[in-house]
């Protein structure tokens, strides 16, 4: 059971007038087939986690510790930490002109496996996730992320989510810009990978609707750059009563 510990993890970024705190001591656990939903206002740094986690050179460790089954995850490279099995859905997901989806996704399957997949089955898997998905054929064709909708990109993530199959995934925002067709059908995605018992989720969200389609097994509310509540599924529904007014007091947090 892959296990992915943080601990006391403290984040900094360059701005104008120097580096800026925005991750104050973030402390969690996801295990491998749990679902751990982030919520939390805008702002209050949920993304500088995820890109955080994925190796993204913009943000500073200043403190804390990120393992994977013991093994020092912030010693890896984006590429290692992908192979190690930690995937990243990204709020804003970026354009790779030329490549690609198929292409792209078998050669992310590629790396993660360590073997290239055997063309056939492979045109097979994708084929059938892009079914269960509800995606044109083309789609596979197409570019990664140009031109791309809000919903395609999603859709994509998913799909990639679903074909690569990796220990912890990060899902940020990936609930945003999404008609309820679309929420459901990403949602579904999502399900259905958690269904394996393979896959730790952290399903970073704004707001509680996706909550309705996918019942996490722990929510913990994100204020401040750390964690300020940890609780079970109902946690989701008083926030959605009452908002994040009661963990901003006193502190501005965008
Ligand atoms: P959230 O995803 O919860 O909305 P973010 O992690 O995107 O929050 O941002 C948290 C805070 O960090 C915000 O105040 C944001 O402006 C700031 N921030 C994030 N990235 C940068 C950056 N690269 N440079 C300066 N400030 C940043
Ligand atoms: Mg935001
Ligand atoms: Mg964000």
């Amino acid at each position: 059971m892959a296990t992915l510990e943080i601990h006391d993890l403290h984040v900094s970024v360059e701005a104008e007038n120097g580096p800026r705190e925005i991750l104050k001591g973030v402390d969690l656990t996801v295990k491998q087939g749990e679902t751990h939903a982030i919520m939390g206002p805008n702002g209050s740094g949920k993304s500088t986690l995820a890109y955080s986690l994925a190796g993204h050179p913009k943000y500073t460790i200043t403190g804390g510790t990120v393992t994977l089954d013991g093994e020092n995850v912030l010693e890896m490279s984006v590429d290692e930490r992908a192979r190690a099995g930690v995937f990243l859905a990204m709020q804003y997901p970026v354009e790779v002109p030329g490549v690609s989806v198929s292409n792209f996704l078998r050669t992310s399957a590629t790396a993660i496996r360590g073997e290239a997949p055997k063309l056939r089955l492979w045109v097979k898997e994708v084929k059938e996730a892009m079914e269960r998905l509800q995606m044109d054929p083309a789609f596979a064709e197409r570019n990664v992320n140009e031109g791309f909708s809000g919903g395609e990109k999603k859709r994509h993530e998913i799909l990639q989510l679903e074909l690569l199959k990796p220990a912890i995934a990060i899902l940020d925002e990936t609930d945003s810009g999404l008609d309820v067709d679309a929420l459901r059908t990403v949602s579904e995605g999502v399900n259905r990978v958690r269904e394996t018992g393979e896959v730790g989720t952290l399903l970073i969200t704004h707001y509680t609707r996706i909550l309705r389609y996918i019942k996490p097994d722990h929510v913990h509310v994100f204020a401040n750059g750390r964690i300020a509540e940890s609780g079970g599924a109902e946690l989701a529904d008083k926030l959605e009563a009452e908002g994040y007014e009661a963990y901003t007091k006193g502190g501005a947090t965008a």
